[in-house]
């Protein structure tokens, strides 16, 4: 039952897949109020249709066993295995109802043989805790000045104190999983390893898969050779070729180990007879022609292979069909037990990634909590399930993972013991026209750290110097306006917006004029000191992304990360240019240019906090990159630190 969360804490679960919904269960069981919220009318679709409908729940195995089939990462699941290992599962789903038994190869499937059995159980685990399912898709997270509040939808935003990332990977998209997960998390500044397709059928060359598409081969030997002849994979089981190649519990387990198809041509050695070495092969195949002595060979393999198989071993035999089988000599014999013990197939890639029941790749498990699958990067900021960067082989473990993670998400999000962020604060010095607020600005909203755009605040009292009808070099004059100028900055969608007296100037500060009074009277002390204080205190209430002059020397002297971000004046004036011509502000790049070389003069030999790299600043020179890569760049000096 569910009992009442003692500090009310609301919790928002994105994404009703197996994850998902343990996930949900649990933080409401344990008393959160939760919100899950799921884009398909249904919870539970891929569910639905795992095991071909049977659901593989996990597998009878001990914690160990599970971590040793996980084919990546699998010392990260460590801890949240352990802690709800494959008996806990199956106590849980026995516990709500859904008798479970164990088959082949340690497989846990109902009783009833039904998937949605599973389902039903975990709707009404759901239910019990009082978790409320909503139709929406999770379109961004809300975070306010570094803090995780909620969840942006289609269908309007959900405020909450935690937010678990259950999206799934990108297999299966006609149930959901569209990765959609990746994109929140890269929003918080998340590494997202490449995802591939793990777990997915295989396509073979030329026509013989297709001849026999739709038989299956229980229990026989596989071996997948690269180009130099090295096993790559070796083990027995089920297969079944298709009309574009092989699938099938075996194959599946093979694909994720075949991660290099571009480089690699992979061959598929089948032993279609592996309880038989040739001698006895040879035997057996001696005793059937015996008994079908009087027919032509073509008929005579009846008994060793089902009838799908038979045209294409008589024909790779070389065999002449209509031979007796009395006739057949033991060269040719020896050759069809050849073919027995090793048919071959050429594989010439992976289905596409729509087709694989898994993906690998990712949210890279380096930036999660291995106990709390909390993000290391921004508090509150849960994942669970395939999302992560880790996957497993066929067998119930994958199942097993979204259960382990998604346990411990919804454990630690109700709980609600984030480690607050490390208090950070990042200066970015350098001059007009580098990208300072530009890079500033992506990284503030990647990392969920406050921007403070200090050039706009210079601007603030170049505008009021302005109205005030006063020259730019009146410093007299200017510090008597300052007592009766109030800057306010407020956050509107992540961007900073500006007001004098409560006027919302920020798109009235980036005239041509208005930056050559900011420059002027950022040279007057008073007007600096003025502006010192109100910095200062933003930096100390929150961490933050401040980009100027003088951040790294004078505001923030101990800033934790100080960047000089820098490029050529030509480089700078031609950025610029583009920025004046998408403002239709008729300008040429001489004049551009010339602006820049007057402001970085006029910036950097001025009295008071020249423009000058900080002793402790990383020096970044852009000039020859994209934005992308300076924001890589930026962010990842300020990863390092956190
Ligand atoms: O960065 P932005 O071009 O908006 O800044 C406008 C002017 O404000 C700059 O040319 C510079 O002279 C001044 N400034 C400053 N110290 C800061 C930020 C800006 O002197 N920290």
């Amino acid at each position: 039952m569910r009992s009442e969360s003692k500090d009310g804490r609301t919790v928002i679960v994105i994404g009703g897949g197996a994850a998902g919904l343990m996930a949900a269960g649990t933080a409401a069981q344990e008393g959160a109020r939760v919100i899950l919220l799921e884009r398909n009318e249904k919870v539970g679709r891929k569910l639905g249709i795992t095991g071909k409908g049977r659901c593989n729940v996990t597998s009878n195995s001990d914690p160990k066993r599970v971590i040793e089939n996980v084919t990546k990462n699998g010392r990260f699941l460590y801890s949240a295995v352990n802690a709800f290992p494959p008996s806990a599962v199956m106590a849980f789903f026995e516990g709500l109802g859904v008798p479970l038994k164990t088959e082949r190869g340690d497989r846990v499937f109902p009783v009833s043989d039904r998937a949605a059995d599973i389902v039903n159980a975990l709707r009404t685990f759901l239910r019990r805790g009082g978790a409320e399912t909503v139709r929406a898709r999770a379109e961004s997270l809300i975070i306010e000045n570094g803090k995780l509040r909620g969840v942006k939808t289609d269908r309007g935003e959900y405020r909450g104190d935690a937010v678990i990332v259950c999206t799934g990977g990108l297999g299966y998209p006609l149930t959901g999983s569209t990765g959609d997960g990746y994109a929140l998390a890269r929003q918080a500044g998340h590494t997202v390893e490449k995802p591939l397709a793990s777990l997915v059928p295989l396509e073979t060359a030329g026509e013989d898969a297709q001849r026999m598409q739709g038989f299956s081969l229980r229990n026989v030997g596989v071996r997948i050779l690269d180009k130099k002849g090295k096993t790559v994979y070796e083990d027995f089981g089920e297969l079944m070729f298709t009309h574009f190649g092989v699938t099938g519990p075996v194959i599946l387990s093979a694909s994720a180990h075949l991660r290099d198809f571009e480089k690699n041509r992979y061959r598929l050695i089948i032993d279609l007879k592996p309880a038989l070495d040739e001698k006895k092969l040879d035997a057996r195949i001696l005793r059937d022609f015996e008994k079908y002595r009087n027919r032509e060979f073509a008929n005579a393999l009846s008994d060793l292979e089902g009838r799908s198989m038979i045209p294409v071993l008589v024909e790779r035999s070389g065999i002449d069909p209509e031979k007796r089988v009395n006739a057949v000599t033991k060269e040719e014999r020896r050759r069809l037990v050849e073919l027995f013990k090793g048919f071959e197939l050429e594989l010439t890639g992976p289905r596409p990634i729509e087709e694989a029941i898994v993906t690998s790749g990712g949210v890279s498990v380096r930036q999660v909590d291995p106990k709390t699958m909390e993000s290391k990067l921004l508090p509150g900021l849960y994942f669970a399930g395939e999302v992560l960067d880790v996957d497993a082989y066929t067998g119930g473990f994958n199942l097993q993972i979204a259960w382990s993670t998604g346990r411990a998400a919804g454990r630690a999000a109700a709980e609600g013991k984030e480690k607050p962020m490390k208090h950070i604060n990042v200066a970015i010095d350098g001059p007009s026209g580098a990208g300072k607020s530009t890079v500033a600005k992506l990284v503030s909203r990647e990392l969920g750290i406050v921007y403070v755009d200090t050039g706009a605040m210079y601007r603030c009292v170049g505008l009021h110097t302005i109205r005030a009808g006063l020259e730019a070099d009146d410093a007299e004059g200017i510090e008597k306006l300052l007592p009766g100028l109030k800057i306010g900055m407020e956050y509107v969608d992540g961007t900073q917006r500006m007001f004098i007296n409560g006027e919302d100037v920020t798109d009235l500060i980036r005239t041509p004029e208005v930056t050559r009074y900011a420059s002027a009277v950022s040279a007057i002390p008073a007007v600096r000191a003025f502006l010192l204080d109100t910095q200062r205190n933003l930096a100390r209430e929150n961490s933050v992304i401040m980009d100027g002059r003088d951040i790294g020397t004078v505001v923030l002297p101990g800033a934790e990360v100080k960047i000089f971000l820098t490029a050529s004046p030509e480089v700078r004036a031609q950025r610029r240019l583009l920025d004046f011509q998408a403002k239709s502000i008729d300008i040429t790049f001489e004049e551009v240019l010339r602006d820049i070389k007057a402001r970085d003069l006029a910036d950097s030999t001025r009295e008071i906090a020249p423009l000058k790299p900080a002793e402790d600043s990383v020096i970044v020179d852009c000039s020859y990159m994209t934005l992308d890569e300076s924001v890589a760049a930026v962010k990842g000096i300020i990863l390092k630190k956190l």
